[in-house]
């Protein structure tokens, strides 16, 4: 008998082991704040959920928090603390709407005008809920890179949420030293809440996504509102549509389903979460649960892969070009953020001699330990050599004779958005706002982009 459950033992890890593991995440932008009923939907999710031992991540907004404080939803607090609880602005679609606030700026004012704005509302959530927001992620499409360092500070680590912005193969990735979990593409679904027709169609979305992933493992999730139970349009969409921005005392409550409606939509939700939740070989975890399925960010890069900068500044062998760029300068593995802005070469020499180059290379290293950050360019005298054709030139330089200048080729840029009229296509941003500016600091911070390794 004990043999036998010895044997028995040994196959579950075998096939434990065999088995790349797939997550799942169900996360709820917790956010209207207008519509009273969007409190009770914030409860029964969290109370359905936990009678099933499903652990969601509620993603509050700092007024949202307020306004459960002053309406005493202690029930409803009490239901969402047995969750993940993450973070999702501070007043989500009351103008400036992020990405408003943060286009037009650079990285590090922009970093201090988002914690200027963002502070109060991350610590209001995180009274309410004594517990540090696990995550961040954007109202609606308001996306900005400047987010990524001042949550890192705050002790976020995760960015989660969905956009077009910035994507790395439909998986997670790190970039700007956040794990981001977003534009995940088909890995992303949900049920439809109107049509009971259509539910079939979300599970079958759900299961080609597990036999999509079952080889190499990987991440899939699921996002509501819990508003979107008991209104049939979006609170905001009534109030701060297209740049709107009426006084508080002017404010529209949306239109709100009828019982039967709002009870389908828990039903139709609920049968398909129980799906996700019979699905042999997916685990569902939390946002805060996230960070500890991935292997830690910082792998020092091996000098086979980082010298591969030569040809393309690109991921290799799953390091960013930064952790390449830091291999070849022997700097250990650290945090560092992208380039502040583009700078352009304006060294004229095909070939310098080799101690200039060594005091561009000291430089370089002093630059990332001071500012923790990779520098726009190099001085070569006088002459600048850009970010990226010292990288590459770093990586092919044979390290005997005259340096022969090598011209960096960007190639991991094409991982971020280039339409911003379609990407921050928002019904609470100005019609045809398009903040190409944003797209251009994330191409600056693509060199901190590499997918997210699972343990
Ligand atoms: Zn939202």
């Amino acid at each position: 008998m004990r043999k036998l459950l010895i044997i028995f033992l040994l196959a579950a890890l075998g096939a434990q082991a065999a088995t790349p593991p797939i997550y799942y995440l169900l996360w709820f932008d917790t956010e209207d704040y207008i519509e009273p009923a969007a409190d009770d939907a914030a409860l029964r999710l969290a109370q359905e959920l936990t009678q099933r031992g499903i652990k969601a991540t509620f993603k509050v907004v700092g007024e949202k928090a307020r306004v459960l404080e002053q309406r005493k939803r202690t029930d409803v607090v009490a239901a969402l603390k047995q969750h993940d609880i993450g973070y999702h602005s501070n007043y989500h679609s009351i103008h400036p709407a992020p990405a408003e606030y943060l286009n037009g700026k650079g990285m590090i004012d922009g970093e201090q005008e988002f914690a200027m704005r963002e502070l109060s509302g991350f610590q209001a959530v995180e009274k309410l809920f004594s517990m540090r927001p696990s995550c961040y992620g954007q109202p609606g499409n308001s996306w900005g890179p400047q987010a990524n360092k001042v949550l890192r500070q705050w002790g976020a680590r995760v960015y989660m949420d969905d956009g077009g912005q910035v994507g790395y193969d439909q998986q997670p990735f790190w970039f700007g030293s956040m794990l981001y979990i977003f534009n995940l593409g088909p890995n992303a679904m949900r049920a439809n809440l109107d049509k009971p027709e259509l539910l079939p169609d979300a599970t079958r979305a759900f299961d080609r996504a597990v036999d999509r992933l079952r080889a190499t493992g990987g991440v899939i999730q699921t996002y509501y509102h819990p508003t979107e139970f008991v209104t049939t349009e979006f609170w905001d969409g009534v109030n701060f549509r297209h740049g709107a921005n009426p006084e508080r005392s002017d404010w529209k409550r949306p239109n709100l389903r009828s019982k039967e409606s709002s009870e389908r939509a828990f039903q139709l939700f609920l049968a398909f979460i129980d799906h996700v939740r019979k699905t042999p070989g997916v685990k569902i975890i939390t946002a805060r649960e996230a960070i500890d399925v991935f292997q830690p960010r910082e792998q020092p890069a091996t000098l086979d892969s980082a010298r591969k900068l030569a040809e393309n500044i690109e991921v290799h062998d799953g390091f960013s070009p930064a952790d390449q760029l830091l291999a070849l300068l022997g700097v250990a593995p650290r945090h560092v953020d992208g380039p502040l802005r583009r700078a352009a070469t304006t060294l004229k020499a095909q070939e310098i001699p080799r101690a200039a180059f060594d005091r561009a290379k000291q430089d370089a290293i002093r630059a990332i330990q001071q500012f923790g950050r990779l520098p726009d360019s190099v001085w070569i005298g006088s002459q600048e050599l850009d970010l990226p054709d010292f990288a590459a030139t770093l990586a092919a330089d044979s390290g005997t004779g005259n340096v022969q200048i090598r011209n960096g080729n960007l190639a991991m840029e094409r991982r971020i958005g280039t339409n911003a009229a379609k990407l921050y296509n928002w019904v609470i941003h100005p019609e045809g706002y398009a903040p190409e500016n944003l797209l251009e600091l994330a191409r600056l911070q693509a060199w901190t982009l590499k997918p997210a390794k699972l343990r």
